[in-house]
């Protein structure tokens, strides 16, 4: 199996501020180095070797990057193409491009200057998540670096390429990190996510062709280019290829952000960078491997997990954001999955009404599953309600509404069950929702 990656494979070199964030200290580093070299091998050149390299979105659904810019037209009809870079992420457990955007953000501006060219864009926007103040401070200051260096503006780099980047940030919705919805919220409207069809790639930002990718996706661009599609392709498993950042939060001794390689087995992913789970493996309870709203994997899966999209999704959950959530025996995870429940419910736009109902219907009964105060059968209901949620929906919301409860359902039924019983034959008192 896929061991640790080397320091000389990290792409993120600058990843805990530890360095110099400026333009001169990114180019220390290798930022910048030979771009218009790039860019003249041509558009066509870029999206191969993208392609090539296996690069799957790194904001959640893993969808193949390059063949995503291969769909925006080659020839324009009049109307100009956009990047537009997604940096709102605001999926409970994530925070990996902040660090990113603070401490290496040349890497992402570099990034947008290749992809913006490869998909004949002129103008990108990062909408950056509204909370990320310091993270937009830094990210413009570095934008304004790369501009007085002549990096971006006209004939970028030296590129022949002109190039303009635009930062704007959200209000703290957290459907803004729909792709749509981020669009209509770029555009000034409220961020409600749009039918699809139309694709951003046919009609997107003003109803030009668009691209929206994740941070991670763009920042990790310039350095397969320098390096070599089959470099990237040679780290993590077949079709799940790269090196990855990782946030490993909750009950570990040292949470962290750390590059490693795709495919890493869980347990040597927290054995080596976190410290452990706290209490040790025979402690942990449940991990929740891709952010919150992915299903959770209890420990006996969890410590054979191997971290990556296709495996994960092989177990039923998924490699999402890949913010590892951890939870051990001291966790009421029925109580975990019902916080959930309240923040899918609270976050839903409201347009349709399996997601605008079913969220509100969902968080009810959970918040009286936490207190055992209901029938064993509601459990086969509830499970039956997040099926008529999923997959019914405009956008990825209602799914991530109902995914959690599924898992918890699948793994956890016993200790609902339990907690019913107990509450009936008032063994214990469970712990009540606030
Ligand atoms: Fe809005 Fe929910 Fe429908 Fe998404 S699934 S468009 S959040 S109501």
């Amino acid at each position: 199996m896929t061991s640790m990656l080397d320091d000389k494979d990290r792409i993120f070199t600058n990843l805990y501020g530890m360095g110099d964030r400026s333009l001169r200290g990114a180019m220390k580093r290798g930022a910048w180095d030979g771009t218009a070299g790039l860019i003249r091998k041509g558009a066509d050149w870029i999206i191969q070797e993208v392609k090539d390299s296996g690069l799957r979105g790194r904001g959640g659904a893993g969808f193949p990057t390059g063949l995503k810019w291969s769909f925006m037209p080659k020839e324009s009809d009049g109307r100009p193409s956009y990047l537009v870079i997604n940096a709102d992420e605001s999926e409970p457990g994530t925070c990996k491009d902040r660090e990113i955007m603070r401490h290496d953000p040349h890497t992402l501006i570099e990034g947008a200057l290749l992809a913006g060219f490869a998909m004949g864009a002129h103008v990108a926007h990062i909408y950056i998540r509204g909370e990320f103040i310091r993270e937009r401070e830094a990210l413009q200051t570095a934008i304004n670096e790369a501009y007085e260096a002549g990096l971006l503006g006209p004939d970028a780099a030296g590129s022949g390429w002109d190039f303009d980047l635009f930062v704007s940030h959200g209000a703290g919705a957290y459907i803004c990190g729909e792709e749509t919805a981020l669009l209509e919220s770029l555009e000034g409207k409220k961020g409600m996510p749009r039918m699809k069809p139309p694709f951003p790639a046919g009609a997107g930002l003003y109803g030009c062709p668009t691209t929206v990718n994740n941070v991670e996706s763009i920042a990790v661009v310039p350095t397969i280019l320098r390096r070599g599609a089959s470099w990237f392709a040679s780290i993590g498993r077949p079709n799940n290829t790269g090196t990855k950042l990782f946030a490993i939060s909750g009950h570990v001794n040292a949470p962290c952000v750390v590059e490693e390689a795709m495919s890493i087995p869980l347990k040597e992913l927290i054995d080596r960078h976190c410290g452990g789970i706290r209490g040790g493996w025979k402690n942990l309870k449940a991990v929740i491997p891709g952010g919150s709203s992915v299903p959770l994997l209890p420990a006996e899966i969890a410590e054979e997990a191997i971290m990556d999209f296709d495996w994960l999704r092989e177990q039923r959950s998924g490699l999402g954001t890949a913010a590892v959530i951890v939870m051990d025996q001291s966790t009421d995870v029925i109580k975990a999955i019902w916080r959930l429940s309240k923040f899918y419910k609270h976050e839903s736009c409201g347009q349709c009404t399996p997601c605008r109902e079913g969220t509100g219907w969902m968080m009810r009964v959970m918040d009286r599953l936490v207190r055992g105060e209901a029938e064993v059968e509601e459990i086969d209901m509830l499970l039956d309600v997040s099926k008529q949620v999923e997959g019914h929906t405009i956008c990825a919301l209602g799914d991530a509404a109902a995914w959690p409860i599924q898992g918890l359902i699948r793994h956890f039924r016993d200790e609902i069950e339990d907690r019913i019983k107990a509450q009936k034959t008032g063994r214990v008192s469970a712990v009540a929702a606030e």
